[in-house]
């Protein structure tokens, strides 16, 4: 399990995260929901060690990794995806998925994880040679979180990966998260998308101006009323009630 508690972080006077716990179980998905600039993003990076915290720590499987540089933490099976994917553009599918192999040197390890990724993303494998700035946004968001899975993360922190997806991509996106987390990897979703991540989610977190305003299961806050007002477009979001049938009509 992940833990982090109470967990501050300012950009000089600016605090974008206020005291924020969160939890998140291996084999779970955690939603973390929230609008423009409420800090989902300085989240993940406290989270990965890529901004210094004002307060709060963060236990990795009962270690205290709080002080641990960010590559340490992924060798620690701690691995992200930022938002904008992070990608080398002008590097092939194939050689952006080995960068992200580097904390082993088994060179079979490495060969059975790519087997592996491409089995779950079998569009990579198609395009192994092409360069990563010529796939399709999906393509790359898919590449993106296929080059995290090199190093074999029991964790998995991605800040909105649906950023820039159609509907219908972002759908496929999520029930690949899902089956990701079904093979045991805790997944941190970093959302804007409330409606499609919560469906996938077991537990759910919402974050407003830095602070954690409301927590639980994923399933409970579907129906919670602030949340379906602020994210999901309001009460018209939820399927209509259905009319009862008149008999005999
Ligand atoms: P979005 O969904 O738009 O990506 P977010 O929820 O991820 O937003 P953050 O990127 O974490 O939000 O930003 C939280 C707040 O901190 C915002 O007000 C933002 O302007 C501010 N902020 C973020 N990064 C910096 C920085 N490097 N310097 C100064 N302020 C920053």
């Amino acid at each position: 399990m992940i833990e982090a508690k109470n967990l501050s972080v300012s950009y000089g006077r600016h605090i974008a995260l206020e005291d924020v716990s969160i939890k998140l179980d291996r084999g779970d998905v955690t939603v973390v929901l929230g609008a423009n600039g409420a800090g989902k993003t300085t989240l993940v990076n406290a989270l990965a060690g890529m901004v210094p915290l004002l307060s709060g720590t963060v236990m990795l499987d009962g270690r205290n990794i709080t002080f641990e540089p960010a590559h340490n933490r992924v060798k620690l099976r701690l691995a992200t995806v930022p938002q904008g994917r992070g990608l080398f553009p002008d590097m092939s599918v194939e050689d952006n998925l080995s960068l992200g192999s580097f904390v082993s040197d088994d060179k079979d390890e490495i060969e059975f994880r790519r087997a592996e990724i491409f089995r779950v993303f079998p569009r990579l494998k198609e395009r192994a040679k092409q360069a990563s700035s010529t796939m399709s946004g999906g393509e790359q968001q898919m590449l993106a979180i296929g080059r995290a899975l090199m190093s074999s993360p029991a964790y998995l922190l991605l800040d909105e990966p649906s950023l820039g997806l159609s509907p219908v991509l972002t759908s496929e996106l999520f029930k690949t998260i899902r089956k990701i987390a079904d093979k045991g990897v805790g997944v941190l979703l970093v959302e804007q998308n409330a409606l499609q991540s919560l469906k996938i989610a077991e537990q759910a977190y919402l974050v407003e101006t830095g602070r954690i305003v409301d927590q639980g299961p994923a399933q409970g806050l579907r129906y919670d009323a602030s949340v379906i007002d602020t994210y999901l477009g309001g009460r018209k979001a939820l399927p209509a009630p259905v009319k009862p049938k008149l008999i005999g009509n």
